[in-house]
């Protein structure tokens, strides 16, 4: 049997990055990456094949990224974790030192009546199938969104860029109401509407009808949307079958239980990414966040701690973004809602200001930050920027300061950088003056 120092399962966000990790901490080269895909989709980017980037083929993650680190093609179907080895399909037999398992979720397939009927589709991230989703596309007009997560608010808006017509349901008050403040679920709502799309929430599918084929949705209101292709993203499941049937422990939301340093219950096996339980930075207690930032960032603490605990996971606290036509939603830790369950006592400050100045300067749009507080401690707590493009940096940057938990003081003070071309004012600085807003407010 041959034997590697490392073999890590899965090669897409968790499995590259804990390969790039590996390489650069220790040294290490004797790398093996297993996946069963011959080319691996970059996840974020499968929305935007189907508008943006027009194919399949744009949206590959380079196996470049690997280095040194050698690419297996094949699935591994059991963990012998008393004589440290894999098997695959094949009954291949791979030994390892140690064993990094990042083999991702699937998504959610929910009970609805009808959804076996031709041209519904999951988001699966495999090239062949979401090729075959862009050819049922050609030939389809009326195309219905179920979930208005992000996922599904991405699916329509670029389906939208094909011209075709699209109806997105969503069973919750709001588009994207799980992760974002309601101001900004409205705003992504209003951006999805002037661009053509139908937004129908507060309804969920009832069932999916037609011949063979689909042709219509019905809703739990009665009503029925004709349609001939149906989208579903309503969530993803961790993809936890190895990990289960070799004896490792499985946590509340369904991912594989690790500690800290992101080991799990069996010695010299680490999981990372969306199919390892986390734990929010809040309170230590198991959220479901399955992001691919997250999966990289727990890709690189898992590499680091191979031989010795070196690296600690501080927790997740949910960092997302978005963009519907021109506007782009960001929203980092906790909404509001999320922070009063938690109990805390919040306070919230907002600016809005011109993303570059003088305002009058091209491409200049204006950029509204909100900042959630801690009232006793003055701890950030979340944060959320939207309308221009730079939201998502801006949104990075709230999660830095939410994780080193600084107060209203701290962002309304921290040291800034400004040019016309590049930011706002420093007269009308939004993070800073979302602190201000929230430090003048709790001390009224
Ligand atoms: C449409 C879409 C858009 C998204 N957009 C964003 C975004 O904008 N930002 C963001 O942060 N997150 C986004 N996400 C979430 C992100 O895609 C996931 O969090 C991320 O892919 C998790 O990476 P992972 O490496 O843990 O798992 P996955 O990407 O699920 O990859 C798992 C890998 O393991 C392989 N594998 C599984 N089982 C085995 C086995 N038995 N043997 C060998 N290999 C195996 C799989 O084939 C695959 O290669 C999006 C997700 C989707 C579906």
């Amino acid at each position: 049997m041959e034997k590697h120092e490392l073999v890590i399962v899965g090669g897409s966000a968790g499995g590259v990055q804990a390969a790039m990790c590996a390489q650069k901490h220790h040294d290490l080269t004797d790398i093996v990456v297993i996946r069963p895909e011959v080319k691996a989709m970059i996840p974020c980017g499968i929305p935007y094949i189907y508008g943006t980037l027009g194919e399949v083929d744009k949206n590959i993650l380079p196996d470049t990224l690997l280095g040194e680190a050698k690419l297996k093609i094949g699935e591994v179907v059991s963990i012998n974790s008393k004589q440290n080895s894999v098997t695959l399909e094949n009954n291949e037999v791979i030994g390892y030192n140690k064993l990094i398992l990042a083999t991702g979720s699937n998504p959610v397939q929910p009970p609805i009546p009808g959804i076996d009927k031709n041209n519904v589709w999951l988001i699966r991230k495999h090239p062949d199938y979401l090729q075959a989703l862009a050819s049922a596309m050609d030939n389809a007009s009326h195309i219905v969104v179920i979930g208005g997560g992000f996922i599904g608010v991405e699916f329509a808006d670029e389906c939208r860029k094909r011209g075709h017509d699209i109806t997105v349901v969503e069973q919750l008050e709001h588009c994207l109401q799980l992760v974002c403040n309601e101001e900004l679920c409205v705003r992504a709502e209003d951006a999805l509407k002037d661009r053509g799309v139908k937004v129908l929430t507060g309804n969920t599918a009832k069932s999916i009808g037609g011949d063979g084929k689909v042709e219509f949705v019905e809703l739990n209101d009665g009503s029925k949307i004709e349609c001939d292709l149906v989208i579903i993203g309503i969530g993803v499941v961790p993809n936890t079958k190895l990990a289960a049937d070799s004896g490792m422990e499985i946590g509340p939301t369904r991912g594989i239980k690790v500690d800290e340093f992101q080991r799990t219950t069996i010695s010299g096996i680490f999981a990372v990414g969306d199919c390892a339980e986390k734990y929010s930075f809040y309170n230590n207690e198991p959220v479901a966040l399955r992001l691919a930032s997250e999966a990289t960032r727990e890709g690189k603490i898992a590499a680091a701690n191979i031989y010795q605990p070196q690296w600690r996971n501080i927790g997740a606290i949910g960092v997302f973004s978005t963009v519907v036509g021109k506007t782009a939603i960001a929203m980092a830790g906790l909404t509001d809602t999320q922070a009063e369950k938690l109990g805390y006592d919040i306070v919230t400050g907002e600016a809005q200001a011109a993303s570059k100045h003088p305002g009058t300067m091209p491409d200049a749009e204006p950029m509204r930050v909100s900042l959630t507080f801690n009232r006793r401690s003055g701890a950030l707590l979340g944060g959320s920027a939207c309308c221009t493009m730079t939201a998502g940096e801006v949104n990075n940057i709230m999660a830095a300061a939410i994780v080193n938990r600084m107060t209203m003081e701290q962002v309304a003070l921290f040291p800034i950088g400004t040019h016309p071309f590049l930011t706002a004012s420093p007269l009308a600085y939004q993070l800073s003056d979302a602190a201000s807003d929230a430090l003048h407010k709790a001390k009224r």
